[in-house]
């Protein structure tokens, strides 16, 4: 492979392209699935490479499936005539932020290889699971996946630079929906993760610490509750959030108002813009004192862990808010000096050999601070403890949102009391993360997978990890109406 990469680049070179790089990847995936009794499986394996040039101070990009010699001198020939034709349109020259020439190799860190495991074993625990979902009848929608994906790539570049990386992520998670039939009220219950799944950088042992069958009877149980359940109350309340909606939270009102391509104007797909304005870095006051919010390419078993980002920048951890205070952008070396920085954070992915790369998050953390979860609960004298999302959504800029739970129990007292359904909460980010009064600590901490980030046109996927514990928001709106 490495030959068949030089080559292309030679060939660049040789067509005008001031910089060159190509990615050479392998990439399995397997998904295995439960509905309601019936079982389906899908295996795919795309195999690929892309290249990307500057030519005349413009990008070329061009990717192919097949692997061959003339193949890649044909697609590196496209790239550097696609740069060409891309430079007549151009408003400036894209300059590269400087980055060594890494040569190196990474490797995601695993126990079990799952794609040792058979299709049967893991069918096992699915089903195992919808029988105890479908034990109930007011159960009509009996849910459980596992996904895994492995991803070998080659990146090399005219700069010299050489790195190899496998990276290994396995997920899957279970709901069940729950339907009173003489009221027509739905309601459904999942588990682990952010929204219906847990991802992971890890292997098959991940899978079985989940304990999907474990856990199913409460996750069954907990839906039908929910049918008579209390209605959310309105109003403003103090609310606790728990550490997977919380993930989330972090994900639209801070991750993705970030990406620097939003915020220049460059990208304005899915809620597109963003608040955070280059005026406002190091200054403008987004949280309160004790909001800590890092990116962090390093984190163990982030989705988004890796040696290297697809601009061939060595990943590091940094912060987007640091004592409350806007402290930092998502950036590619291409973007970097836009801002005033000399290096790129390593922010430049693309979801395949297919796809040009641009910004995309990196794991994005709270960090923990000192609360046992018991004694903020006990010091909350009347409120709401939420958690799991169930549906969202946000503005343009990220300023205004609102986001519903699964579910939600009622704090009397200092204890947690009555399960409410549909509980709702609203605001606007900074007041929102101005309100935040206490974080949880490590004990509570919990990185929480996002495997389906969406973002540009065409469409490109991306996983990442947010890292959250239990924190509490001072009166916040909550309920509708
Ligand atoms: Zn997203």
């Amino acid at each position: 492979m490495k030959d068949y990469a030089k080559q292309a680049l030679d060939v660049v070179e040789i067509e005008g392209a001031s910089y060159g790089d190509i990615r050479i990847i392998d990439d399995i995936t397997e998904d295995v699935s439960v509905k309601n009794g019936v079982p389906a499986i899908s295996k795919n394996d795309r195999t690929g490479f892309g290249i990307r040039v500057i030519v005349d101070g413009a990008w070329g990009f061009a990717a192919s499936p097949k692997i061959s010699k003339d193949e890649i001198i044909r697609v590196a020939k496209l790239a550097c005539a696609i740069g060409r034709a891309s430079a007549k349109m151009k408003k400036n020259d894209v300059i590269l932020a400087e980055e060594p020439a890494h040569r190196d190799k990474w490797t995601s860190t695993f126990l079990i290889d799952p794609f040792n495991i058979s299709i049967e074993k893991k069918l096992e625990i699915l089903l195992q699971v919808d029988e105890i979902f479908r034990k109930d009848p007011k159960i009509t929608i009996a849910q459980g996946h596992l996904s895994f994906w492995r991803e070998h790539q080659l990146f090399m570049s005219t700069d010299g630079a050489e790195i190899e990386q496998t990276i290994l992520r396995s997920g899957g998670g279970i709901s069940a929906t729950a339907v009173d039939k003489k009221t027509g009220e739905i309601q459904t219950r999942s588990y682990p993760g952010i929204q219906g799944g847990q991802y992971v950088q890890l292997g098959w042992e991940v899978i079985e610490s989940f304990d999907l069958v474990g856990n199913a009877e409460r996750v069954r149980d907990e839906a039908i509750a929910l049918l008579s359940a209390e209605p959310c109350p309105h109003g403003e309340m103090d609310v606790i959030i728990g550490g997977e909606q919380l993930g989330l939270q972090i994900h639209e009102s801070l991750g993705h108002p970030t990406e620097l391509d939003r915020v220049l104007g460059m990208e304005a797909n899915y809620a597109g813009t963003s608040f955070l304005t280059p005026e406002k870095l190091g200054n403008f006051k987004y949280g309160s004192d004790i909001v800590n919010i890092v990116a962090d390419g390093t984190v163990p078993t982030g989705l988004a862990t890796i040696g290297y980002d697809d601009d061939g920048v060595r990943l590091g951890r940094w912060f987007l808010v640091k004592n409350g205070i806007f402290s930092g952008y998502l950036t590619n070396r291409e973007l970097a000096g836009v801002v005033g920085q000399k290096k790129s954070m390593g922010a430049n992915r693309a979801d395949g050999w297919w796809s040009l790369p641009m910004i995309r998050m990196s794991n994005i953390s709270l960090l923990p601070g000192e609360w046992e979860l018991e004694d903020l609960i006990a010091d909350t004298k009347s409120g709401l403890f939420i958690n799991s999302n169930k549906s969202w959504s946000i503005d343009q800029k990220r300023l205004n949102f609102q986001f519903t739970t699964e579910i939600g129990w009622l704090i009397e007292n200092g204890k947690l009391t009555k399960m409410v359904k549909n509980a709702t909460y609203q605001g606007i980010t900074p007041q929102f993360w101005g309100s935040c009064d206490a974080i949880c600590n490590e004990n509570h901490w919990h990185l929480w997978g996002v495997d389906n980030c969406g973002k540009g046109q065409p469409g490109q996927r991306a996983e990442m990890s947010h890292g959250a514990a239990p924190s509490r928001f001072r009166k916040i709106k909550v309920g509708l109406g």
